[in-house]
């Protein structure tokens, strides 16, 4: 089975206004990425879309079946393996009927 991760729209990068007459590309918290200004406000976003979709591919972020349910959810990045139904409905467990490791050590 082929999975294709399609990026989210997470709001890492901005195009954010730069002096009076110029844009940059600004990153999650709101430093200007280096050599991103530009006169052009297209060319800031096209310069965004490629830091995001470049983002999104090393944190692989995208869509992935739960490893629980199956659903195919909006995956935050490879930890990320539980879609919220069944994220919650495992912390909602109680203590008894959560899975235990073995103490002190490897089984
Ligand atoms: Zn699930």
């Amino acid at each position: 089975m082929t999975i294709e991760l399609h990026p989210i729209r997470a709001p890492q990068f901005t195009v954010v206004s730069h002096g009076a007459r110029a844009w940059a590309v600004a990153d999650a918290m709101g430093v200007i990425v280096q050599g991103s200004v530009t006169r052009f406000r297209q060319v800031a976003m096209r310069r965004r879309d490629e830091l995001q979709r470049e983002d999104d591919r090393k944190a692989r972020r995208g869509e992935r079946p739960c490893m629980c349910c199956g659903a195919v959810f909006a995956s935050q990045g490879i930890h990320n393996r539980l879609c919220p139904h069944c994220r919650i409905r495992a912390t909602a467990l109680p203590e008894a009927a959560r899975p235990q490791l073995p103490r002190g050590g490897r089984a």
